[in-house]
């Protein structure tokens, strides 16, 4: 079936995938396998892992082995292949015995190209000595953060992988994860036996996705704002607790959404049903409890919205990060309110040492996020090791926010701040307003508060300016909030504040923010992906779910929303204009070619509309690509101020690149041009050499604290870079 003397890996992309270049990275972990170097892949979801070792199953002329704890992923994953007519089974306990050996049969007999299964499903003799007859080219271990009791998910079974591969010596081995925490990855190399040289980690910044912090004011009325602009679009709503999830579903379905719940308190069956009507867009919107997401692999989630506050970063990460795989442009909203923290941190006391203090750092590592104003790729990203150097990235609330719309707002906050402190917190927001416009009423009167030294100073704001003065001061820790009775009280840092009369900048009247979710969001993808035809595409995407219905498979298993996209963007008429479409590959032209062609025909015909060039994709040197050229022409000879002129950034950028490539599994030349850059003493150098050697070199931050903070992260990040090119 497959003449391997053929086949290239872009053969393979263009003719069975139907995609024009590589993601970043794929190509190069391509590579790596097919030179028969055991490989671990760490890209986050979407990144595009499947094809790293798709791609390789078809090039070699043996079997391979897919690892994968969960059975739902299994079959979607098999679903996907088949519709590109690639042949692969899966064999786990979900198969009655017939289909069970049927898959049995069809692997025996050397047809099979793919064979996914579950870790305890390989462990059986009756597996063993199915294998053990054939040639295995590829082992390819998914989801391998399992094998880590570091990782959120340890699972026994994937220890005894280790002696599973052992039994295959010819085949090359893949690990791949989108857990990228330092400790998990070592665990997976030295668990493997795998060599650092082999590791390729891919960036963790979704560009397609914007990220959006609102304060949480009437977050019902907030969300139904935000769905306005989603109509027909699939999304998750994440809540905190089942009743909130039952609550806010009613709601939506009574303003007539397609909406389903998801949480643990639900019968398995009504589980079931419901995310499967999510999966096969029968229903576009899912309330769920954090229990919703894993085994999800629907590429077409154009919006995450958090209605409550996640408990830590790595969640939130994982949660925005079930949003857009499909690449198109998608949108991530967290209601933040500083109730919602106090709520949390409420839950956490109840917990017991050691687990609260980790809790709570995870807590507070979250509130600092959504109270940051900083890009929002910058902490998220740097959360996982990674460096964003990006001025301005474009697709984040904090980067498309007005630059001046901080104000000096330190005498309206001491005011707030005495006020607090005179009426002997025990009072809420709303009372101390009234304290200090002067209000006459019966609780002023009962605690004689018009006698207070604050009575009637803040005349020259409205009562709303103040309440929003009041959020200002809770969120940024000015001022405390007691969850039960709304108490405010000041904290340390409002004393500090007070007594220093240091500057404090902020809003005094309520920004529109949460209310420019609506807004139709800013994309950085090409705005060929914006402009399309909706109604050609809502008769395309009728077409796919017709087809896949009569299949019993997600509509995605047919094409995703991009190629829909494209169809409605391009009004392709013929083949070769439709085969030019991405994700349109040679068996699924076959399959369904007609049947879309005849739609955009007849649409075309109704609408007098003409097909629409679509130039060839090229490579493109954007961000996302450029660390290799840059670590490319640096390999090349070039000096660090050449490139710095040729792409015109600073030496920071250029050192950014660099180690992106190096951890990307490339070598660098010489050390000597780098080293140069540092302004340390030899001596001093050595000193944070060993610390690397002591505490690795994935975060800085612990080196600088090892160093006493003597050492600013420039001259870190230059050094790491030396130690990383020496080390190779
Ligand atoms: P991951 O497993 O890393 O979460 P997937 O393998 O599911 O990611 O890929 C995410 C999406 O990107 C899928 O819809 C896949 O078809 C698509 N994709 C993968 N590689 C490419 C590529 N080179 N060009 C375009 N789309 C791609
Ligand atoms: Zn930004």
């Amino acid at each position: 079936m497959y003449n391997h003397a053929m086949l290239t890996p872009e053969s393979i992309l263009k003719s069975t995938f139907g995609y024009d270049t590589f993601k970043p990275l794929q190509r190069e972990i391509i590579n790596n396998v097919t030179a028969r170097r055991d490989t671990l892949v760490i890209m986050p979801t979407g990144g595009g892992k499947s094809l790293t070792y798709q791609v390789p199953a078809l090039m070699f002329e043996g079997l391979t082995i897919v690892v994968s704890p969960l059975i739902a992923l299994m079959k979607d994953q098999v679903e996907q292949l088949h519709a590109l007519g690639v042949s692969a089974v899966f064999l786990n306990s979900s198969l009655s015995p017939a289909e069970y050996q049927a898959n049995m049969d069809s692997v025996k007999s050397g047809q099979t190209k793919l064979l996914y299964v579950a870790p305890e499903t390989l462990l059986t003799p009756r597996l063993f000595s199915l294998l053990s007859g054939l040639r295995v080219d590829l082992f390819a271990i998914d989801e391998a953060h399992c094998i880590s009791e570091w990782g959120h998910d340890f699972r026994p079974e994937y220890r005894q992988l280790v002696d599973v591969r052992k039994r295959f010596p010819s085949a090359v081995c893949m690990a791949l994860t989108a857990t990228a925490t330092p400790r998990v990855r070592a665990d997976i190399v030295s668990t493997l036996g795998f060599t650092h040289k082999n590791e390729f980690l891919a960036s963790f910044n979704r560009e397609n996705l914007f990220i959006e912090v609102a304060a949480k004011r009437d977050p019902v009325a907030q969300t139904l704002k935000f769905l306005e602009n989603f109509k027909d679009q699939s999304g998750i709503i994440y809540c905190f607790s089942r009743k909130q999830v039952d609550e806010l579903a009613a709601t939506l379905a009574r303003y007539k959404f397609s909406v389903r719940p998801y949480h643990a308190g639900l019968e398995d069956s009504e589980r079931r049903r419901n995310q499967e009507a999510f999966i096969r867009d029968d229903a576009q919107i899912i309330v769920a409890t954090i229990a919703f997401g894993m085994g999800i692999n629907k590429p077409n989630v154009r919006f995450v919205i958090h209605f409550d506050l996640p408990k830590s970063v790595e969640s939130y990460y994982q949660e925005i990060g079930r949003a857009g795989r499909d690449g198109l442009p998608s949108h991530c909203l967290l209601l933040y309110s500083y109730g919602d923290a106090s709520k949390l941190r409420y839950f956490i006391d109840q917990k017991e040492e050691p687990e609260r203090s980790a809790s709570y750092q995870h807590l507070e590592a979250m509130t600092r996020y959504a109270e940051g104003s900083v890009c929002r790729r910058k902490p998220l990203l740097s959360y996982f090791g990674e460096t964003y150097s990006q001025e301005n990235c474009g697709t984040c609330d904090n980067c498309g926010a007005e630059p001046n719309a901080q104000a000096d707002i330190t005498i309206p906050a001491q005011k707030f701040l005495s006020c607090v402190k005179r009426s002997g917190e025990r009072f809420g927001a709303a009372h101390i307003v009234d304290i200090l416009l002067g209000s006459k009423n019966e609780k002023i009167e009962k605690y004689k508060h018009h006698e207070l030294s604050t009575y009637g100073i803040g005349k020259e704001l409205t009562k709303s300016q103040w309440m929003h003065i009041s959020r200002q001061m809770v969120e940024r820790g000015l001022v405390e909030q007691e969850p039960a009775y709304r108490v405010l009280s000041v904290t340390a840092a409002g004393l500090e504040m007070l007594k220093s009369r240091k500057q404090v900048l902020g809003q005094v009247n309520e920004a529109q923010r949460g209310e420019r979710s609506g807004a139709r969001l800013k994309s950085t993808s090409s705005a060929e992906e914006l402009e399309y035809d909706n109604l050609l595409f809502a008769q395309l995407r009728n077409k796919r779910k017709e087809i896949a219905d009569a299949a019993g498979v997600p509509p995605y298993v047919i094409f995703s929303d991009k190629t829909l996209v494209q169809m409605a963007t391009y009004f392709p008429q013929t083949k070769d204009g439709l085969m030019n479409m991405s994700g349109m590959g040679k068996v699924k032209y076959e399959r369904y070619g007609t049947d879309f062609l005849t739609v955009i025909k007849e649409y075309c015909k109704e609408n007098r509309v003409e097909e629409k060039y679509k130039a060839p994709m090229r490579e493109k040197d954007d961000a996302g690509r450029r660390y290799a050229a840059v670590g490319e022409a640096y390999n090349a000879g070039e000096s660090i101020e050449s490139l710095m002129a040729r792409y015109s950034v600073t030496a920071d950028t250029i050192l950014n690149h660099l180690a992106r490539f190096i951890m990307a599994g490339n070598p660098l030349r010489s050390a000597e041009d780098l080293i140069a850059l540092s302004t340390l003493t030899p001596d001093q150098q050595q000193k944070v050499f060993s610390a690397f050697d002591e505490l690795g070199s994935d975060m800085l931050k612990p080196i600088h604290e090892k160093m006493n903070a003597t050492i600013n992260y420039d001259e870190l990040k230059i050094l790491r870079l030396c130690y990383l090119c020496e080390k190779r």
